[in-house]
């Protein structure tokens, strides 16, 4: 797979066709615009190894939970995001001959994603039985500007005969979800309509009741001037199509445009979905194609020109981060607070649901830093609208007085997941959703959510640790019993160091803000009383206890914190030992081995010390990061930017490089073997991190931003924007001196190699490194 796609700047390149490669440059070239995606899936007909994949943010499916073996206080089903209608399908016949990839001899091939544009293109030439070649250019983006329009023009030159073509746009709603638990279909067809130029088909899925129309308007220029005949129109259970029957001469340019649209009950009030259909589609066509690309285009420059990060001297790094940054606004524009970030955004099936703790403790800053405070707040928002579903939740396995514990996986605010391990143990999935609050107040130096929302997220979680940890007389410390960590190659294991600390780091911010509050805004108190039933004495003296008396496994003679008690017993062979055939390990172990081995699927103890480590000092992280990291496999996308970033702390830059290359080409390069199934979205913004936070070395601390960069060798210069208290600031480094430039019109703090600076509007400040 290395090696495949070709290194660019700005592109992702595949050439030659690879039916093998298939599922993955599918997943690689998939474009969206944060209400919708659609793999790279081709638009002629393809009987080939695919997987078919569009889908629509909000849409999902409860899908009955599949378990061998039931346990009280698993959910009911897995909420999924769902396959959608295809509205990219457009069939060719060649003198009844069709084009399919699978089939035909394919001469040429090459497949583009222009990442600077948003758009994909293909660009090939076939042969057919009789010798006969046509050549097709295809290009297709999801429009940021109008964000329910998809747009494609599908040009077809006959290079060396004339025949008859029958060109068929048209919509399929018979779709189904791969990982269907029953293999049942999640769709019905409740309405379909189909005319010259326009048709649509209405959609409902089954018990969530969206209910979502798939339009399109289309129309074929033959050498540039419309084709003056009326295409046949086809109507089949859950099938729309136009076809356009015609003769195209040798070398003739016949050009295929097709606006399509998912025009939802999400979105709409239902009455009026076919109406808004219709209108919608009228207008990207009155604009026409070109115009429509045209706007998009810069929208996706306009984005590109505050959110680029160049690196210079390193193409395929400066590809990769493209890549991250590319895929991470086409799953999440902050548009809405109803959506938010799955693990595989638009590009695969694959973790259903649409929530994970991936969004606070990985993906927050990334929008927070480019995007604003109003999208980040959007997403501290998204979890505060589910409180009381996460309270419920927390009910429903006993716990009490308003403690909530919020899903490993939701799309509207109740679990999905149905793995006890993880359900019911990974629990430190709390903690990030309260350090996500935390972060965000550091950051914009704004208390209001905080204050408002946030503390009541904070109270809430606080008392799920207070009544989850128990006392142990045997240790006479406070303990945490059958937890996951991050590293899920660990289950039900006692004393997780990470979560302890995360729980008790929870206890005490939230005892920090109520103690604020007492003193800056006793009327908020008043209500949090009346409201939320606070007690603030006994409450906040009970988590002090905690605080005071938790246990956390360390190891007496070395001083690393223990992932879990008991660590040590295990056969500590390091990585290097383990033969490559065997990697990665959960392709080729059982879980029962895995289990037992020292192997960490991703940072547990190194997550913590990147969320703390302004409360620990350099040779603890150090000490701790050298242990860990012989036995990390890294089979968690979500690991190798966090390694990343503390490597560059403690000035390992070398390693720091090689984990970034690992986060940030993680799918172009397919470490993990399985990019088929979709692309690691939520990564994506680790990768981000390990640039600006890694590289760049920015951190935020009382009200001021520093930075304390090293750039790797193979990098001549780095840059980047972050937006910072509303301020735009510019950060540049070569190897031998930084600048950092204030883009905006108010004054910051900065810290520059540790030294600090009040940095006005329009100025620079420059060190010598
Ligand atoms: C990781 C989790 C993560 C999930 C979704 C899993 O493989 O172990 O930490 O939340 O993927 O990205």
């Amino acid at each position: 797979m290395k090696g495949h796609y070709k290194v660019d700047p700005w592109k992702i390149i595949e050439e030659g066709f690879e039916p093998l490669h298939q599922e993955a440059s599918e997943s690689l070239f998939s474009i969206g615009n944060g209400r919708f995606g659609q793999r790279a899936n081709f638009e002629e007909n393809y009987s080939g190894s695919t997987l078919q994949g569009s889908y629509i943010g909000g849409i999902y499916y409860p899908d009955k939970t599949l378990v061998g073996w039931w346990k009280n206080g698993y959910p009911e089903y897995f909420a999924k995001v769902l396959n959608a209608p295809n509205w990219i399908g457009i069939s060719i016949e060649v003198d009844g001959e069709e084009i399919d990839l699978a089939q035909n001899k394919v001469i040429e091939f090459e497949r583009i994603l222009d990442m600077r544009n948003g758009v994909l293109q293909r660009n090939f030439i076939v042969e057919i039985n009789n010798g006969n070649q046509i050549q097709v250019n295809s290009t297709r983006f999801c429009s940021l500007t109008s964000d329910s329009i998809g747009a494609i023009r599908y040009n077809i030159k006959p290079l060396n005969f004339s025949g008859n073509f029958n060109v068929s746009p048209y919509i399929d709603a018979d779709v189904k979800n791969e990982d269907s638990n029953y293999d049942e279909k999640f769709w019905d067809v409740t309405q379909s309509e189909i005319k010259p130029h326009f048709g649509f088909i209405k959609s409902t899925t089954k018990k969530s009741a969206f209910v979502v129309n798939t339009g399109m308007m289309c129309n074929i220029l033959l050498d540039g001037l419309q084709l003056e005949i009326e295409p046949e129109t086809v109507k089949k259970e859950a099938y729309i199509a136009n076809k356009f029957d015609f003769y195209g001469t040798e070398g003739s340019e016949i050009s295929v445009l097709k606006f399509a649209t998912y025009t939802t009950s999400f979105n709409h009030d239902q009455k009026d979905l076919n109406y808004e259909t219709e209108e919608v589609l009228k207008s990207a066509v009155s604009k026409g194609f070109t115009n429509l690309l045209e706007e998009h285009q810069k929208a996706w420059q306009a984005l590109w020109q505050f959110g680029d990060i160049k690196i210079e001297g390193d193409d395929a790094a400066q590809q990769a981060i493209r890549f991250n940054i590319f895929h991470l606004h086409q799953t999440y524009t902050g548009k809405d607070e109803r959506l938010n970030i799955g693990p595989k955004g638009f590009t695969g099936e694959k973790y259903g649901g649409s929530t994970y703790w991936d969004t606070e403790a990985y993906c927050l800053q990334f929008y927070l830093s480019t995007a604003g405070e109003k999208v980040a707040e959007n997403l501290l928002q998204y979890r505060h609208n589910q409180l009381d579903k996460a309270i419920e939740n927390a009910t429903k396995l006993g716990f009490k007085n308003g403690a909530a514990l919020y899903p490993m996986v939701t799309i509207n605010g109740e679990e999905c997941h149905n793995e006890w391990e993880i359900t019911f143990e990974e629990i430190h999935r709390n903690g990030a959703i309260a350090f996500a609050i935390y972060n965000y107040t550091n950051y914009t130096g704004k208390t209001a959510y905080r204050d408002g929302n946030g503390i009541e997220i904070l109270l809430a979680i606080s008392r799920f640790w207070a009544q989850r940890v128990n006392w142990s007389t045997a240790k006479e410390k406070y303990v945490l019993l059958g937890v996951t960590g991050p590293n899920e190659y660990e289950n039900n294991v006692n004393n997780n160091w990470y979560t302890n600390y995360l729980a008790c780091w929870t206890l005490r911010y939230t005892a920090e803000v109520l103690n604020d509050l007492k003193k800056t805004n006793p009327n908020r108190i008043s209500k949090l009383v009346e409201e939320h039933n606070l007690n603030f004495d006994s409450e906040t003296t009970f988590w002090k206890r905690i605080i005071d008396n938790m246990y956390y496994p360390v190891d007496e003679k070395t001083g690393v914190l223990l992932q879990q008690e008991g660590f040590l017993d295990k056969e500590l062979v390091p990585i290097s030992e383990l033969n490559t055939s065997e990697r990665p390990i959960n392709q080729h172990w059982s879980w029962d081995r895995i289990l037992r081995s020292a192997y960490i699927k991703q940072g547990d103890v190194i997550q913590g010390l990147y969320f703390f480590e302004h409360e620990f000092s350099k040779e603890e992280i150090k000490r701790n990061f050298d242990f860990y990291e012989q036995f990390t496999v890294h089979e968690s996308s979500l690991s190798p930017c966090i390694h990343s970033i503390l490597a560059c702390s403690i000035g390992s830059i070398e390693r720091a490089y090689e984990h970034y290359l690992a986060t940030a080409r993680l799918d172009l390069d397919d470490y993990n073997k399985e990019v088929h199934e979709g692309l690691h979205i939520t990564s994506m913004a680790g990768t981000w991190k390990s640039i600006v936070e890694g590289f760049g070395g920015m951190r935020y601390k009382n009200d001021c931003l520093s930075f304390n960069p090293t750039l790797p060798k193979q990098w001549s210069a780095l840059t980047f924007n972050v937006l910072y208290r509303g301020q735009q600031i510019k950060f540049n480094c070569s190897s031998s001196l930084i600048t950092i430039t204030n883009m905006g019109s108010e004054k910051v703090n900065i810290s520059l190699l540790n030294e600090m600076f009040v940095l006005q509007p329009s100025k620079s400040q420059k060190k010598e490194l």
